[in-house]
């Protein structure tokens, strides 16, 4: 078993090497001979995402976390959609993180509720809550690694430790914390979900997501994912597995740079509030201490002054695109009550600590230096 770096580059690779490639050939092909294979699921087919370019990336998610298998799938919305209709059913009963990803979010008050799937948010920080929000019909609790905006942090070992003890599954959307910061499948997690779209990838230019867990739980959502029909194509499998193998260096160096910039916010005079795990006065600082390896390269912070003055500091910055989306290897600054939040009344955005001059930073691997001296004339103007 190789240590993470090199698992990134070498796990699951094709022995021998095909035709002597270094690097795994793109087969762009939609169907195959199928070469002694014995049932449907085994046949390689691109909708059935298990031809060689995505086994390769199976065998490599799966080492990552140290897990026995892994699946790509269209989106990070097709790992986490396809997973949830494949461990719940119509009268099941799902505990979810009060601040999820909005997409996720939409999903479990729009069509699984629609299926007759209800969902309970629950405090993910603060255990002695849980239990009580438990019917006899929850089949699992939902949580995410490091949350969207303010960078919120579960009790990680008391979400696994109760799952066990409750017999219910344990789900985790791992996109912020990336296998590097947090190999939640090792750590005890039933099931990981990615949106590879972040950081696995990390250059912003394609849409993927996976799934990693037990044989067992994988070979379910891979059976509900033929007919979901939500597959990757072999290039953009080829152009993610590309970009996993940096993924140890990019993230390394964009977290150091986070909580470099994150200091330097934190004692800015036109910053009133940094939302940063690595933080001292971050809320779950302790906990992400103890559970996770690193503090995520992802950090929000509230502007002193009115929305404008928040605006005006977002035009002003020269290196990060005002877009959504993070963890590319470009940095990339978002006003969340205009993005991700904006489909929450602006009274429902207060109580969630989303106020409308808070501004999400995906920090990139541009030289932070040059970052601080950006953010730094951004936000002297009119001062
Ligand atoms: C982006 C994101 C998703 C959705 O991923 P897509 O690849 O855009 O479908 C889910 N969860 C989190 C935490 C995300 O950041």
């Amino acid at each position: 078993m190789h240590r993470f770096d090199t698992a990134l580059i070498h796990a699951g690779e094709p022995h021998p090497r095909i035709e002597g490639a270094i690097t795994m050939p793109v087969f762009q092909s939609a169907t195959f001979e199928p070469r002694g294979a014995s049932n449907y699921f085994d046949l390689p087919y691109i909708r059935l995402n298990n031809t060689p370019n995505h086994r390769v990336l199976h065998a490599r998610l799966a080492a990552l976390e140290g897990a026995e298998d892994a699946l790509v799938l269209a989106s990070g919305m097709a790992a986490i959609a396809t997973t949830l209709l494949t461990v719940l059913a119509p009268g099941d009963h799902l505990l979810v993180q009060e601040s999820l990803y909005g997409g996720t979010h939409d999903l479990t008050c729009g069509e699984l509720r629609a299926l007759g799937i209800e969902s309970t948010t629950i405090d993910a920080a603060a255990p002695a809550t849980w239990a009580a929000k438990l019917t006899p019909k929850t089949k699992a609790i939902y949580v995410e690694t490091i949350s969207n905006p303010l960078m919120h942090v579960p009790d990680l070992a008391a979400v696994v430790e109760f799952a066990r003890a409750k017999k219910i599954l344990s789900l985790i959307d791992n996109t912020f914390a990336t296998p590097l910061v947090f190999p939640a499948v090792r750590f005890g997690f039933d099931l990981s979900l990615h949106s590879c779209t972040k950081y696995l990838n990390g250059h912003s230019d394609l849409v993927a997501g996976a799934v990693v867990g037990s044989a067992e739980l994988v070979k379910r959502v891979r059976h509900r994912a033929a007919h979901l029909g939500g597959a990757l194509d072999p290039h953009a499998c080829f152009l993610l597995e590309r970009g996993l193998k940096t993924l140890g260096v990019r993230m390394r160096h964009q977290m150091a740079s986070a909580a470099r910039i994150a200091r330097f916010l934190a004692e800015s005079p036109a910053i009133t509030r940094v939302h940063h795990p690595a933080l001292a006065d971050h809320p779950q600082h302790a906990l992400a201490k103890r559970d996770l390896q690193g503090f995520g390269a992802m950090l929000s912070f509230e502007v002193r002054g009115d929305v404008a003055r928040a605006d005006d500091f977002l035009r002003r910055l020269a290196i990060p695109a005002n877009a959504p989306s993070l963890g590319g290897v470009e940095s990339l600054v978002t006003r969340p009550a205009t993005t991700s939040h904006s489909g929450m009344s602006a009274a429902d955005r207060r109580a969630a600590g989303v106020s409308d001059n808070l501004v999400r930073l995906s920090v990139g691997i541009e030289d932070p230096d040059d970052l601080i001296e950006d953010l730094e004339q951004a936000l002297r103007i009119g001062q």
